[in-house]
């Protein structure tokens, strides 16, 4: 058998990097009937045919998977933004942030559109929460080289707002990169949104990304208890245990390490913000918990 990662799938045709090649496989009937469904992404072992077509065998372990956009194995997320035409809520980035800590993916902010406006406020509130900051313009070139850097080796994805540039910066990164699908459904009046398609592109640093057009956010189909919360905000965790309640979690009681912390200009408020909602969130859906 041979091992390869499925880097698009089409009309239930998956196409398979390995090695050098790429080869055009089918599942194994046993996936639907196990109600598995192989991503883009997944590693995965599979048997070549006489035809020279493939069948998948396998799903190698997975390290994440997203249900929305569907994809698995991601490295990186990285949450593209922009300070103008849109104008990117630092609560979306907070929120894929804490997507991306949920899977265990390493997360960035790029802030593109850097040639018409800057998004500093987002920029230092992430970076003293610990992420790389990459300050990028498509049009220019600007960032392209840290960005570029930042990807080399990983498997990454692209998130934010439509609008933001994610699909020009993905251009700019692989000159040549036919992402022309998008632009010919466009003209028949469907827009690339509806062609909801992930492709993974290989960037001429051996970066690899994963093309998702359509999807704004991601989604992993998990929810996350109140009391996790705090956990999934890495500039949180050095004050996490040294509350004075057990189980305290950190909206405005006396002692609380974390508000101390936020207090002394070590949390931005902008991500105390969005973790207070994004708590919200988790006791809305878990009424019994607190
Ligand atoms: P996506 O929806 O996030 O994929 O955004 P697109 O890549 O389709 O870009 C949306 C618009 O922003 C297009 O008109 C791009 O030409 C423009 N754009 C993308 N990047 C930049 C940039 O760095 N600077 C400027 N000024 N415009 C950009
Ligand atoms: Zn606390």
């Amino acid at each position: 058998m041979v091992q390869g990662q499925i880097v698009r799938c089409v009309g239930g045709l998956y196409a398979i990097e390995c090695g050098q090649h790429v080869i055009s496989c089918r599942a194994r009937g046993k996936f639907r009937w196990e109600g598995v469904t192989p991503l883009v992404g997944d590693r995965v072992e599979l048997t070549v045919l006489p035809d020279g077509f493939g069948r998948i065998e396998n799903i190698l372990p997975r390290d994440n998977a997203f249900v929305r956009p569907p994809v698995a194995n991601i490295d990186a997320l990285v949450m593209v933004a922009a300070g103008i035409t849109p104008r990117t809520d630092p609560f979306l980035a907070d929120k894929m942030a804490v997507t991306a800590e949920l899977v265990g993916a390493s997360f960035a902010l790029c802030v593109n559109k850097m040639d018409i406006a800057e998004h500093e406020p987002l920029c230092r509130a992430l970076a003293l929460a610990g992420y790389p900051v990459f300050r990028t313009s498509a049009v220019t070139g600007e960032g392209l080289t840290q960005l570029g850097g930042f990807l080399s080796g990983k498997l990454a994805a692209f998130t934010g707002n439509s609008g933001v540039g994610k699909s020009t910066l993905l251009s700019a990164l692989c000159p040549g990169l036919n992402l022309a699908a998008g632009e010919i459904s466009e003209k028949l009046g469907r827009g690339r949104h509806t062609t909801r398609h992930v492709e993974i592109h290989t960037l001429p640093g051996g970066a690899r990304v994963a093309d998702t057009p359509g999807f704004s956010v991601f989604e992993t189909g998990r929810d996350v208890m109140p009391q996790d919360m705090g956990a999934l905000f890495p500039e949180f965790r050095p004050y996490l245990g040294n509350c004075r309640f057990a189980g305290c979690l950190h909206v405005g009681v006396k002692g609380c390490a974390v508000g101390e912390a936020l207090e002394q200009g070590r949390i931005a408020p902008s991500r105390f913000e969005s973790y207070r909602r994004l708590l919200d969130e988790a006791k809305g859906r878990n009424p019994w918990d607190v």
